[in-house]
């Protein structure tokens, strides 16, 4: 028996499922899941010594690649100062700060501890500077586990088929409205309708949580009129896309500004941070200056702030993310051409350092049906030979892959010799 076998054994004793987060169980791919001991640059070590290509990088954090010289040293200088002190600190003025130049709509900000806390607090913000209750979020979102979030998610709701989960109460669901993404024409028509009931609009501006769903030409700037002519704050949740499609995130990608945003993974170099802001006008609601309540006993935590902040330097080196996007465009095309010879029927998608692919023949993939309708359990077998083969990909159907900056032509090598190697057993 593998050690990461005989540890997941002994870890569904204590912890449900032995995990604790759910997609890590390898619910939507079958199996064990591995237990790592060991991270460095572009790979991951297992507990029984194998190496694996990495494009998880812990969902999202580790960009730079595992174990950045500069920022483990930023966080061994902060260690000798003290772990945590609940209050503030000159780390926190100087994230805000920084967030707000690469950032520009982030004009007032608050770090909170987890991108669910980010979307959480973004939400009630907005209901309490709208006074409206209902929002709207879109089929396949994932935007973390909160109440009124947690409604048609994507990620590990998805993987494990409980769209909407128990323990949710009705009267809380019934304030989320879930409308198909990429199409325009329902969020007009809901608005026309319903436009005074809704606080916000919150989207993934690329979907990472159904697979990758990149937005349509002109949907996000057609959300951003929608939500004008109605008084409807936009909330880009980019705890993604944040730092990572562009040094400024989806919304200078794609040059959409929104009201709020929200951020995690990146901005936290692997330690758990997440962030909220946007307009001063809306952030002035937040206590103490306003009256809508949010804290955090370890909200700015010294050590979280100084590895965000020694990553975030480093994301803004000359063509960081040029080059990023340069090895996400060779590996998904690499994987096309592949599968294409040994007749599967395979589609990609890129933004910048985000991927997802698809087992399907379906060339133009907008929404959870379209995710919904691959072929999932061809992409458990793909899943298990890369695997085989020394790559590790995300072990679900729908979650977006992430390349990090410590990859270069080896792994893409490696990873494309396992690629052809699984297309040809799969075909
Ligand atoms: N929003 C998005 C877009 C996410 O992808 C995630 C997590 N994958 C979250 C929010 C929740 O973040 P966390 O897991 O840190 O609570």
């Amino acid at each position: 028996m593998s050690r990461s076998a005989t540890l997941f054994a002994n870890a569904q004793q204590h912890i449900p499922g032995g995990v604790n987060s759910p997609v890590r169980a390898f619910a939507g791919v079958g199996g064990t899941p591995l237990f790592f001991k060991h991270a460095e640059g572009a790979y991951v070590t297992d507990e029984d010594d194998k190496r694996y290509v990495d494009y998880i990088g812990s969902w999202g954090p580790m960009i730079l690649g595992h174990g950045h010289p500069e920022v483990l040293n930023a966080v061994r200088a902060q260690l000798e100062h003290g772990l945590s002190f609940g209050a503030p600190t000159a780390l926190e003025v100087e994230m805000a700060d920084l967030v707000s130049q690469l950032v520009p709509s982030m004009e007032m900000m608050r770090m909170v501890s987890s991108g669910t806390e980010a979307t959480m607090s973004a939400i009630r913000l907005a209901r309490g500077y709208t006074g409206r209750d209902s929002i709207i979020k879109f089929e396949g979102c994932y935007h973390g586990h909160s109440d009124s979030l947690l409604v048609k998610a994507g990620s590990g709701a998805l993987t494990l088929g409980v769209p909407s989960s128990p323990g949710v109460p009705a009267d809380f669901a019934k304030h989320t409205i879930t409308l198909p993404y990429n199409d325009l024409d329902a969020v007009a028509k809901y608005l026309a309708e319903k436009g005074q009931d809704i606080a916000c609009i919150i989207i993934e501006p690329v979907a990472g949580n159904m697979n990758c769903i990149p937005p349509v030409d002109g949907y996000l700037q057609g959300l951003r009129q929608l939500c004008d002519k109605h008084d409807v704050v936009l909330i880009f949740d980019e705890v993604m896309t944040g730092f990572r499609v562009a040094l400024g995130g989806a919304q200078a990608h794609y040059g959409v500004k929104p009201d709020l945003s929200t951020f995690g993974k990146v901005i936290g170099g692997g330690m758990p941070v997440g962030c909220f802001g946007g307009k001063k006008e809306i952030m002035s609601h937040i206590a103490p200056l306003g009256p809508v309540y949010q804290a955090g006993t370890l909200s700015g935590n010294p050590l979280a702030m100084a590895a965000g902040l020694a990553t975030l330097k480093l994301v803004q080196q000359a063509d960081f993310h040029a080059q990023l996007s340069s090895y996400a465009k060779r590996l998904t095309q690499g994987l096309q051409e592949r599968a294409d010879a040994a007749g599967i029927a395979f589609t990609t998608t890129q933004v910048g350092g985000m991927f997802g692919l698809f087992f399907t023949d379906n060339k133009d993939i907008r929404n959870f049906k379209d995710a919904v309708a691959c072929d999932v359990e061809r992409f458990k077998k793909f899943f298990h030979l890369m695997l085989d083969g020394g790559v590790y990909l995300a072990p679900s159907a729908y979650e977006a892959g992430f390349v990090s900056a410590a990859m270069g032509k080896t792994e893409l090598q490696i990873t494309l010799e396992a690629a052809e190697q699984a297309f040809n057993a799969l075909a």
